[in-house]
């Protein structure tokens, strides 16, 4: 089982839908934007698990966007597949002095393509492809679908079940209402932000009824993060 966020910055429409189509069937939550600049405005508002890059693009190219993106903090270590129409080896040189970490020459097989991002997500994001995720004392365990806090069995509800699994995915990282009404809701649904809260005061409650201190930590102004170790 997958949940990581990929996003799939390509031009060519076909192209676009067909790695859409097949991410998706991997398990992965999938977005195509077909041009750099606004792949650059998507990524300054949430930070996926995985991008996928074609080098020539309409606004900012391939390179120049993986070039800023490693200059950013939030998106220095994001894992990145450069893909591209030529071929050359000072080409595939350049890609990867530029930051990326893999590269991928057009026209490439479907099954090399979703080997290579499994393999870059397995490398980058243990954590995301992992059955058991754990946070100090918290034990996920994604495969029985269970959560325990030292031998300690919680009952979680649906929605505080994928949050607290959000959260374990990224210890330490500080999401905003707003990103984790994203990634925990999914983007269609209008929801108010401050059912965030009230889920985060349930899953709280959840996990800290007697058992040690309150792992979850609210960041005024910021929002929401689970402490690391
Ligand atoms: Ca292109």
């Amino acid at each position: 089982m997958s949940t990581a966020k990929i996003l799939v910055v390509e031009d060519e429409e076909p192209l676009g839908v067909l790695l859409q189509y097949n991410l998706e069937a991997e398990g992965y939550q999938v977005e195509v934007v077909p041009r750099g600049d606004e792949a650059e405005i998507r990524l300054q508002e949430n930070v996926p698990d995985l991008l996928v890059l074609d080098w020539m693009l309409p606004g900012v190219s391939g390179i120049e966007l993986c070039r800023r993106l490693r200059v950013r903090p939030e998106t220095e270590r994001l894992p990145v597949i450069m893909l591209t129409a030529r071929g050359e080896e000072s080409d595939r040189v350049r890609g990867l002095a530029t930051g990326a970490d893999d590269y991928l020459v057009k026209p490439f097989s479907t099954p090399e393509f979703l080997a290579r991002v499994r393999a870059l997500l397995r490398r980058a994001k243990p954590e995301i492809l992992s059955s058991v995720l754990t946070v100090g004392d918290i034990v996920l365990d994604r495969d029985a679908h269970r959560v325990y806090r030292g031998r300690k069995e919680l009952k979680l509800g649906p929605t505080e079940y994928r949050l607290l699994e959000y959260l374990m995915q990224n210890p330490g990282r500080v999401f905003s209402r707003g990103q984790l009404l994203d990634n925990v809701w999914g983007e269609t649904i209008y929801i108010d932000e401050r059912t965030v809260d009230v889920h985060i005061g349930r899953l709280r409650k959840a996990i800290n009824s007697g058992r040690g201190p309150d792992v979850i930590r609210t960041i005024r102004g910021a929002g929401y993060a689970i402490r690391e170790g």
